[in-house]
């Protein structure tokens, strides 16, 4: 075979492209009922977007973006040219830094209006090193609220979300809701620092990776996979110790709002997630079930400056997002379906190859009715066009021959009955209808 999905990506055939439609249905179910409102953006923007909002020392900024680039701008390019700011874009990594973006340039949270609340789904893209449940491109669905200001809207979020995983069917003792603050401007510096002195103590126990960050992001070294550093890590400051007194206050309100809710979750101070965005409450939930080393099935949090760095404007938002591929191995691990209710459908068959123009017309009438129905295109034998509605799973099949025409009537067959019923071809889609 000549062509291949590229490396890192999949086709959703069948089944997955369908669970995928169900996935964004239950999704639209649960966040409409908290007043959050479809959103979609482009699916490349300019890349100093991404690398402004996510941080420039962020794996995804730093080495998992793809860039894209016109043929055009290519040329130019291998002629000298520079490209200009607007021509240098890249595949989103992430829903966040677009939804932002398109919030401040349609100004959707004007001075004294209520938060802007949006959701999402499509696919996002970095170039990671492929692996079960990390994909080059894979589906995130994500919500973004700006413009609150409360505790209670983290508290909501987070409800939120574990609403949307109970909605997927995923049960309550399989998730792990992790919790943690990761300061403000006026406590998280001196926190960093404190890690930074921390690993520097610690370098030569630390991988080469982690080594290299310590200067510029001593806090990704709490996501490293190394045994090793894991475990230095586990005796790192923990930011609980050095949250200042309006940022320990408000996470203790939204822990009260959780416990209210009675939603169990577990304090992690090394809860650090992968964007520098991130301010105050941050969360992931983890589940153990099809996943291997990839645990996290969603997360998101609290950030303050992303709106400022984007516009100019400081706005708080908060956000999270949830991806799709983990889902489904975690749900065909544990047995559940997540598939839409199948449309049950007519297969009308013809007994006589030279009526395919009258069964079509029958056809066309039962879908102008809004029933679902196909018919053979294959010039089949009325034996195998049984066989087909059989496989394809068609409710009823309708058999046209030259007696039915003549007579008006014809035989609707039950396929999991057996059950023959004679219906009018005058009335056909309703009495179609009401069998369906
Ligand atoms: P993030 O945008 O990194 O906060 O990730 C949010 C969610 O997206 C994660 O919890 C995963 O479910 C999913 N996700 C992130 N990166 C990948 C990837 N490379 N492949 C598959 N799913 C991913």
């Amino acid at each position: 075979m000549r062509y291949k999905a590229p490396k890192g990506t999949q086709d959703l055939i069948f089944d997955r492209a369908g669970a995928w439609l169900e996935f964004v249905a239950r999704a639209n179910e649960v966040f409409s009922a908290y007043g959050y409102e479809p959103i979609q953006t482009p699916i490349f923007e300019s890349t100093e977007l991404f690398t402004r909002s996510v941080g420039e020392t962020s794996d995804v900024a730093s080495k998992e973006l793809f860039s894209v680039r016109s043929m055009g701008a290519m040329q130019a390019m291998r002629e000298g040219a520079t490209l200009k700011g607007d021509q240098v874009l890249s595949l989103r990594p992430e829903g966040t830094a677009g939804v932002v973006r398109a919030i401040a340039e349609h100004v959707l949270v004007p001075q004294g209006a209520a938060p802007a609340k949006l959701w999402y789904a499509g696919p996002m893209f970095r170039a990671e090193r492929p692996q079960k449940g990390r994909y080059r491109e894979f589906r995130q669905v994500g919500v973004e609220c700006l413009g609150a200001t409360e505790p209670i809207a983290d508290a909501e979020m987070i409800i939120m979300c574990m609403r949307f995983f109970a909605a997927l069917g995923i049960p309550a003792e399989q998730m792990t809701l992790l919790i943690n603050s990761m300061g403000d401007e006026s406590c998280r510096p001196a926190y960093t620092q404190a890690v930074r002195d921390y690993e520097a103590e610690h370098a030569d126990e630390l991988c080469d990776e982690c080594k290299r960050r310590i200067d510029a992001n001593p806090l990704r070294s709490f996501d490293c996979k190394n045994e090793t550093c894991k475990r230095v890590m586990d005796d790192a400051p923990r930011f609980s110790d050095y949250l200042c007194e309006s940022c320990s206050d408000r996470f203790e309100q939204v822990k009260s709002c959780l416990d209210a809710a009675g939603i169990p979750y577990v304090e992690d101070s090394r809860l650090v997630r992968g964007f520098d965005y991130y301010t105050g409450t941050v969360f992931e939930v983890q589940v153990t079930a099809g996943l291997g080393t990839q645990t996290a099935i969603g997360g998101g949090g609290h950030y303050d400056k992303l709106m400022g760095e984007i516009s100019g404007k400081d706005l708080p938002g908060l956000g999270f997002a949830v991806g799709f591929e983990r889902i489904l191995l975690v749900l065909e691990e544990l047995g559940i379906e997540l598939a839409p209710e199948s449309r049950p459908f007519v297969y009308v068959a013809l007994a006589d190859a030279a009526l395919a123009e009258d069964a079509f017309a029958i056809v066309q009438a039962l879908r102008d009715a809004g029933i679902a129905a196909q018919m053979d295109m294959q010039g089949r034998s009325l034996k195998s066009q049984f066989k087909v509605a059989g496989k394809t799973r068609a409710a009823y099949v309708l058999v046209i021959g030259p007696d039915e025409l003549a007579s008006g009537t014809c035989t609707a067959r039950n396929m999991n009955t057996h059950e023959e019923t004679p219906v009018s071809l005058d009335t056909i889609a309703e009495d179609m209808a009401r069998l369906l």
